[in-house]
């Protein structure tokens, strides 16, 4: 049976150069990198090698790459590493549970978190910021991409914001990275996470950018490790992975092979509305990552069309991974402003590097009449048809 996979945004194929790069840290190059022998030397020069690379993707030191075990802790250990009990943070309601649950958490610990809104098309209003912003607020986190839909965030005008009020600013860049340009001076952050499989390295990898002089908590309490800043003894393998993933991205960025990328999105996103009716894209009129797109299907369960979808061969979404599986709409979407019918009836697609046109074609071919046979199905969907 033919397998098409558009859930790139949940976690991408390893790409098989990564595989090649990172094979030889699994057995026969296996030091610890911290031992000063032979053995360590080697694995210590791969571990630096890939932090240049991880450094150039996003325009900055080596020194100030932190590897940790995906973007999760990235995530944690800005949020908790940069503020005491006592300090404000400003986040916005579309976040990442990472961050989401990490300002809430803080909120319990004696520090104060604000949820600022976003439109219609699912973008934060740095003016929302700026007001905001306390005689206490130590840190700003606002996302770059959102995982659900792929909206970009005016990062760079909210890094001015936080530059003027003298704050620190984090953006998780978990769905950025690789996906469009970044440049950490460009987008006046202090911080910002990135995670190895949403760019095809393995899962449990990821970095945090720290900007050099920035006071940072470590989390995890060890041997000194990641200039201290993170203790436990590295994952060579996957870093190494993530090294060179950030240079193939980087590469494929330079190419614009990104474009390539967009127009199948693209392709996908008309043909899809131009065959359904009563759908829509989410967060359309905003600027969005080349990768994904997320339709509301008005009418029926988005988990049914995963469910009918997955059975014929097509992998797709009902948005964030780890709530797949719960009957809780989108926080994200209600956050838009969808109803919540609406936020149930939206699936996310998101190609990757490995995707062709001919897997579009796949799924042009699926999702209109999968739609149309649940819908057929639905009796809230043709009560609604019966009575307009
Ligand atoms: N932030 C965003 C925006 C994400 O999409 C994800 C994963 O879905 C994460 C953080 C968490 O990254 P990881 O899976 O590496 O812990």
């Amino acid at each position: 049976m033919r397998r098409v996979y558009l859930d790139n945004n949940a976690t991408t194929p390893l790409l098989p150069e990564v595989f090649e790069a990172m094979r030889p840290y699994f057995a026969e190059r296996f030091g610890n990198a911290s031992s000063i022998h032979h053995h360590g030397q080697e694995t210590r020069a791969a571990v630096e090698n890939a932090r240049e690379s991880v450094a150039n993707l996003i325009a900055c030191h080596a020194s100030e790459i932190v590897f940790t075990s995906g973007g999760t802790e990235a995530d944690n250990l800005a949020i908790a590493g940069l503020t005491s009990p006592g300090d404000h943070v400003i986040t916005s309601s579309i976040e990442h549970h990472a961050v989401l649950h990490a300002a809430k958490h803080l909120d319990e610990i004696g520090c104060e978190a604000t949820f600022v809104p976003v439109d219609g098309r699912g973008l934060v209003d740095p003016g929302d910021v700026r007001r905001a912003l306390r005689p206490n607020t130590k840190l700003i986190s606002i996302m770059m991409a959102n995982n659900e839909t792929g909206v970009l965030q005016p990062v760079e005008e909210i890094g001015k914001v936080a530059t003027e009020a003298g704050v620190l600013f984090h953006t998780d860049a978990v769905q950025a990275a690789g996906k469009v340009p970044i440049d950490v001076a460009r987008h006046g952050c202090h911080a910002l996470s990135i995670s190895g499989h949403k760019m095809h390295a393995p899962q449990g990898v990821g970095a945090l950018y720290v900007r050099k002089g920035t006071r940072l908590q470590p989390q995890f309490y060890g041997g000194r490790h990641e200039r201290s800043r993170r203790a436990g003894t590295e994952n060579v393998p996957g870093i190494v992975a993530l090294g060179e993933a950030s240079r193939l991205v980087n590469a494929a960025l330079d190419r614009g092979d990104d474009d390539q990328i967009a127009a199948l999105r693209d392709r996908l996103e008309q043909g899809i509305l131009a065959q359904v009716d009563e759908a829509g894209v989410n967060g359309h009129s905003a600027p969005r990552t080349p990768n994904t797109t997320n339709i509301h299907f008005d009418g029926i369960e988005g988990e049914a069309i995963v469910i009918a979808l997955d059975l014929k061969g097509l992998a797709v979404s009902t948005g964030a991974a780890c709530s797949s599986g719960a009957i809780e709409p989108s926080h994200v979407l209600l956050a838009m402003g969808l109803r919540p019918d609406q936020a149930r009836a939206s699936i996310r697609f998101s190609l990757g590097k490995q995707t062709t046109a001919e897997d579009i074609d796949f799924a042009l071919t699926l999702v209109p009449e999968t739609v149309a046979r649940l819908r057929e199905l639905s009796p809230v969907y043709r009560k609604q048809a019966i009575s307009s």
